[in-house]
């Protein structure tokens, strides 16, 4: 359970550039948006994944914590109420919406929901392919499917949101494989 129900509840209690920070970063003509919600200390590696997939090609949106504890007890709202303004902005006017999270699984695994299911099987294609085991049901990770996730909020209403497990994320080699992978499926034609 959140501590707080929404941005703006959090907003009343924390400051932003000393307990939060928000990135957002746009690229001419891009209709992809890369968005960490969860990045800096509360789902750590995650800001730091959605960067590198955005790289300079994609619009990129991060809302990071930098509290010096307890980071996810006080600044994690979740995807089906998180709703910073900049985010929902940046959301909105992209036809591409990918959310980058990290779920607390040992194994290095990836789980996959969403409404995109186009984007959504060919990413879980990508990562088996590529010896990262991958899944796209069967897992408890599966909000991405509910239009009220962030993911699901932009111009096709559709989205996918990837949980990295901890297994992925405190290990250079699969995530930057994680993010190859990522990068490869977003250049196929449809995207
Ligand atoms: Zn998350």
């Amino acid at each position: 359970m959140d501590k707080f129900k929404n941005f703006s509840d959090l907003a009343r209690h924390k400051k932003e550039g000393e307990d939060y920070s928000v990135v957002v970063r746009e690229v001419a003509d891009s209709t992809v948006a890369i968005v960490a919600p969860h990045g800096g200390k509360i789902e750590s590696n995650t800001a730091e994944m959605a960067q590198a997939i955005a790289a300079g090609n994609y619009n990129l949106y991060l809302f990071k914590g930098v509290l010096p504890e307890g980071n996810f007890r006080e600044l994690h709202i979740t995807s089906t109420h998180f709703d910073e303004p900049r985010c929902l902005e940046l959301v909105a006017k992209s036809d591409v919406t990918l959310t980058i999270h990290g779920c607390h699984v040992d194994e290095p695994v990836v789980y996959l929901s969403a409404l995109d299911k186009k984007l959504e099987s060919s990413l879980c294609a990508a990562f088996n392919k590529a010896g990262i085991k991958a899944l796209t049901g069967g897992h408890p990770y599966k909000t991405g499917a509910s239009p009220k996730n962030i993911c699901n909020k932009n111009q096709r209403q559709q989205g996918v949101q990837i949980e990295f497990s901890r297994g992925i994320r405190n290990n250079p080699v699969l995530r930057d494989k994680c993010v190859q992978v990522v990068r490869e499926s977003l250049k196929s034609p449809a995207y």
